[in-house]
C-alpha cells in the first residue's frame, strides 16, 4: 500500500498531470477517481482557439471523460458528447483505455458572438453556452462487443451536476463529481476533477483495486464524503504545485484514503489517412470532386487539426480500390 504522507509522496518524484489516481476510502469503502491534465489538455485546447468560455468547458469536459471512463472499465473508446441547439452544438470529449484523449467543440459563430458580446457573465454555465439537449457517453468496444450508451438531458449549472443526475436516476448509483478547469499563471490550461461513487461499478474491475472487499457504504459514510469533497476548491484541484496525492491526503486522511496505480493520460489523436479514405471511397465521386481546390481535396481532422491531403491520382486510386 503506498503511503501517503505529503513527504513520502512528494520523494516518489511521480509525474503530477496528466494521470488518472484511482483511490478508496478506506474507512467505508467508497472508491473514487482523480484526474489532473496539465500539459495534454492545454495542447488540446489551444490548437483550436476558442473563445475563453468554450475553451474551459472543452477542459472541464476533457476531465469528465477519463473520470467517467475509469468507473466504466472499459477496453476500446469511451466517448463523453453533447448535443444540443445553443451556440455550441457539439462537444465531444473521448479516451481510449491506453489514455489517449481528444476532443473538439463545433461552434456556431453569430449566436456566440451574440452571446459573448453580452459580457464574460452570459456565457456562464451550460444552459448558456449549450443550451438544451442532452449529454451522452458511448462504450465503444470494438465490433465484436456491445456499445453501451448512457445519455441525460442537459441541466443544472454544470455538466458534473448532469451526470450525478444521470447516475442516480438511471444506475440508482450515488455519485459526486467535482471538476475545474482554468489556466495557470502562465497562461497554460489546466483541469482536474473528482469522482466519488458509493457502489462500485458491477463486475469486470481490474487492477489492485478490485482485490480490495467490496463493503456496504453507511449513509453516514457517504454523507461525510461528500462534505470533504465539496471543501475542494477549484484552486486546490488544478493547484500545480500540489500533487495528487497531498491533495487526496488533504482532502480525505481521516477516512484513511488509499491510492492505487496510475493510469497515464496523452493528448493523441486516432485520425488515420487510411481512416479517412475509407469515408471518403463511401461517398459520391462527384461530391468529393466538388470540394477540389487548386487540383486537391483538403480533409482536416476536427480533433486534432491535421490536415490530410487527396490530389487527382490520389482519389482515383481510392475509387478504384
Ligand atoms: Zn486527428
Amino acid at each position: 500500500m503506498p503511503d501517503l504522507r505529503p513527504e513520502a509522496s512528494a520523494a516518489q518524484a511521480q509525474p503530477e498531470d496528466d494521470l488518472i489516481q484511482p483511490f478508496l476510502l478506506d474507512s467505508s469503502g467508497i472508491r473514487g477517481d482523480l484526474v489532473r491534465l496539465g500539459a495534454a489538455v492545454d495542447r488540446i485546447v489551444t490548437r483550436h482557439d476558442y473563445p475563453e468560455a468554450v475553451a474551459r468547458l472543452l477542459a472541464e469536459m476533457l476531465a469528465l471523460a477519463p473520470m467517467l471512463g475509469s468507473l466504466m472499465k472499459f477496453d476500446g473508446v469511451f466517448t463523453l458528447q453533447t448535443k444540443s441547439d445553443g451556440p455550441v452544438p457539439l462537444m465531444v470529449a473521448d479516451m481510449t483505455s491506453e489514455g489517449h484523449l481528444r476532443g473538439y467543440a463545433a461552434l456556431r459563430e453569430a449566436a456566440l458572438e451574440a452571446l459573448l458580446a453580452q459580457g464574460p457573465a452570459a456565457a456562464y454555465g451550460i444552459g448558456a453556452l449549450l443550451g438544451r439537449g442532452y449529454l451522452a457517453f458511448t462504450v465503444d468496444q470494438g465490433v465484436h462487443s456491445d456499445r453501451y450508451q448512457g445519455i441525460v438531458e442537459l441541466r443544472g449549472a454544470s455538466l458534473a451536476d448532469c451526470l450525478q443526475h444521470y447516475f442516480l436516476q438511471s444506475e440508482q448509483i450515488q455519485t459526486g463529481v467535482l471538476v475545474a478547469a482554468g489556466r495557470d499563471a502562465r497562461g497554460r490550461w489546466r483541469s482536474a476533477g473528482i469522482v466519488l461513487q458509493r457502489i462500485p461499478p458491477e463486475g469486470g474491475e481490474g487492477g489492485e483495486r478490485a482485490r480490495v472487499p467490496v463493503m456496504e457504504v453507511d449513509e453516514d459514510a457517504w454523507r461525510r464524503a461528500m462534505v470533504l469533497l465539496a471543501s475542494c476548491t477549484g484552486a486546490e484541484l488544478l493547484d500545480p504545485a500540489l500533487p495528487a496525492n497531498d491533495l487526496l491526503y488533504r482532502l480525505f486522511h481521516e477516512e484513511g484514503v488509499r491510492v492505487f496505480r496510475r493510469h497515464p493520460l496523452r493528448d493523441r489523436c486516432r485520425c488515420r489517412r487510411k481512416r479517412l479514405e475509407g469515408t471518403l471511397r463511401s461517398l459520391p465521386r462527384a461530391e468529393i470532386d466538388d470540394l477540389m481546390i487548386d487540383g486537391e481535396v483538403v480533409v482536416t481532422c476536427e480533433f486534432c487539426r491535421r490536415s490530410y491531403r487527396f490530389d487527382s491520382a490520389a482519389l482515383d486510386q481510392i475509387y478504384a480500390s
